[in-house]
C-alpha cells in the first residue's frame, strides 16, 4: 500500500476510502463478499507481468513455464472440489464463462430455455439487452406462482413445445434448493444440453451443503467471488469430452490472454474452499440467513417462497407500502447495503421494484453470528417501519455492530 501512496496518493486515498466504508458498513449483498488477505495478495503479485495465451504447456509465448504451475494448481483443485472432469480457470468473469459455454455449444439462432431475469435469473441468460438475449431464441421459464419456487412440471412442458438447444438452470435471486437431477432428466428427456450457472451457490455446493450440479450438467459455470470467496472471475468445469471446445471457446474464442495473477488467485481461494474451515464458514452463512429471515418474518416482513434454504432471501416490502428503491436509500443512509430486486409477478420497475434481496456471505466472512442476525433483522424492521424515528438509534447500533467485527484489522478472514 505505500507503494500506491508514494506514487499515486489519489487512488491511495480511494482504497483508504473504500476499506473505511467497507468496515463501517453491513454488507447484506448477496453476491459480494470479503476474500482473505492471502486471496487478495496472490492478485497484486508479479504475475500480472506475464501473457500466457494458450494453456499450460501449449502457449504462444515463451517464459510461461512457471505461471503454467499456477495454472495447472487452480485446475486441479477446483476440479478435487467439485469432482469435474475438465476446469477451465481463465473466464475474465461469470458472464464470460457463460459466453463462452454458449460459443461452444450454440450456433446463432438456437432456442435456450432459461430463468426469468423477473423471477430470479441472470442478464447473460438470455437478457435482451445481453448478448445472450440478442443472439439466441430465448424462452423464458418462472417460478409457480403458488409458492414461488422452480415448477419442473411446466419447465418439462416448456421444453417439450420448445425444443431448446440448451436449458440453464441458476439464479442469481432464488432463494431455494435447485434440484440439478430433476433438470438433467428434462434435458435429456428433449435432447438439450443442461448448463447450470451455480455463481451464487458455488461455494454452498463446494461445503456440500447444496446439491453439486457437476454429475448432471454438461457444462458448470461459476464465477468464484461470491460464496466461493475467491477473486473477481470465472470458472467453467465439464466432462472431458467437452473439454477442449470449452478451452477452445475461451481461448482464442472470447478472450486473449488469461489473468494469471487471478488465476493464481483462484488457486489460493481453491485451497481455501478445501479445508474444514470453508465448510464451517459456509455452513455459518446458511444458519445466518436462516436466522435473518426467520426474524425479519417475525418482524412481519414477507419472504419471497417463504423464507431461504440458502445464503440468501427476498423480501417482498409491499405489506410495509416502501418501495425496494426507497427501501435500498433508507438503509444506505444509515450503512446497511442491500440492493433492490425485483420479485416473481412483480407490478413495478426494475429501477423501482418492489423487493430488496438480502444474503448472508460477506457478514459472515466477517465473523458475524446468530446473535448479530436478529440485531441486523430488527434494526432493517426499524428503518423500514419509522425511517425518520430511528435513522438515528439505527445508525448508531450499525457502527456498534460494524466496530465489533473490524475488517483487514483482526485477521478474522
Ligand atoms: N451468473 C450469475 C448467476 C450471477 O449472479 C452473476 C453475477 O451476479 C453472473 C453470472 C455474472 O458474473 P460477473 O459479474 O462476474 O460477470
Amino acid at each position: 500500500f505505500d507503494y500506491i501512496k508514494n506514487t499515486d496518493p489519489e487512488i491511495a486515498g480511494v482504497i483508504s476510502e473504500e476499506l473505511e466504508r467497507q468496515n463501517r458498513n453491513i454488507e447484506l449483498i448477496a453476491s459480494e463478499n470479503c476474500v482473505s488477505e492471502a486471496v487478495m495478495s496472490a492478485m497484486g503479485s508479479p504475475l500480472t507481468n506475464k501473457y500466457a495465451e494458450g494453456y499450460p504447456g501449449k502457449r504462444y509465448y515463451g517464459g510461461c513455464e512457471v505461471v503454467d504451475k499456477a495454472e495447472e494448481l487452480a485446475r486441479e483443485r477446483a476440479k478435487e472440489l467439485f469432482g469435474a472432469e475438465h476446469a477451465n480457470v481463465q473466464a475474465h468473469s461469470g458472464a464470460s464463462a457463460n459466453l463462452a459455454v454458449f460459443f461452444a455449444a450454440l450456433e446463432p439462432g438456437d432456442t435456450v430455455l432459461s430463468m426469468n431475469l423477473s423471477h430470479g435469473g441472470h442478464l447473460s441468460h438470455g437478457s435482451p439487452v445481453n448478448i445472450s438475449g440478442k443472439y439466441f431464441n430465448i424462452v423464458p421459464y418462472g417460478v409457480s406462482e403458488k409458492d414461488e419456487k422452480i415448477n419442473y412440471d411446466e419447465i418439462l412442458k416448456l421444453a417439450k413445445e420448445c425444443k431448446p438447444k440448451m436449458i440453464i438452470a441458476g439464479a442469481s435471486a432464488y432463494p431455494r434448493i435447485i434440484d440439478f437431477e430433476r433438470f438433467a432428466q428434462i434435458a435429456k428427456e428433449v435432447g438439450a444440453y443442461l448448463l447450470v450457472d451455480m455463481a451464487h451457490i458455488a461455494g454452498l455446493v463446494a461445503a456440500g451443503l447444496h446439491p453439486n450440479p457437476v454429475p448432471y450438467a454438461d457444462f458448470v459455470t461459476t464465477t468464484t467471488h461470491k460464496t466461493l470467496r475467491g477473486p473477481r472471475g470465472g470458472l467453467i468445469l465439464c466432462r472431458e469430452e467437452y473439454a477442449k471446445m470449452i478451452d477452445k471457446a475461451i481461448f482464442p474464442g472470447i478472450q486473449g490472454g488469461p489473468l494469471m495473477h487471478v488465476i493464481a488467485s483462484k488457486a489460493v481461494c481453491f485451497k481455501e474452499a478445501l479445508t474444514d474451515e470453508f465448510k464451517a464458514y459456509q455452513n455459518q452463512i446458511v444458519k445466518n440467513a436462516a436466522v435473518l429471515a426467520d426474524t425479519l418474518t417475525k418482524q412481519g416482513f414477507r419472504l419471497v417462497s417463504g423464507g431461504t434454504e440458502n445464503h440468501l432471501m427476498l423480501v417482498d416490502l409491499t405489506n410495509f407500502d416502501v418501495t425496494g428503491k426507497e427501501a435500498e436509500k433508507r438503509l444506505d443512509e444509515v450503512r446497511i447495503t442491500v440492493n433492490k430486486n425485483t420479485i416473481p409477478f412483480e407490478t413495478k420497475s426494475p429501477f423501482i421494484t418492489s423487493g430488496i434481496r438480502i444474503g448472508t456471505p460477506a457478514v459472515t466472512s466477517r465473523g458475524m453470528k446468530e446473535e448479530d442476525m436478529v440485531e441486523i433483522g430488527t434494526l432493517i424492521h426499524m428503518l423500514i417501519s419509522d425511517f425518520e424515528n430511528s435513522k438515528e438509534a439505527v445508525a448508531k447500533r450499525v457502527e456498534a455492530l460494524c466496530a465489533k467485527y473490524p475488517l483487514y484489522r483482526g485477521g478474522n478472514l
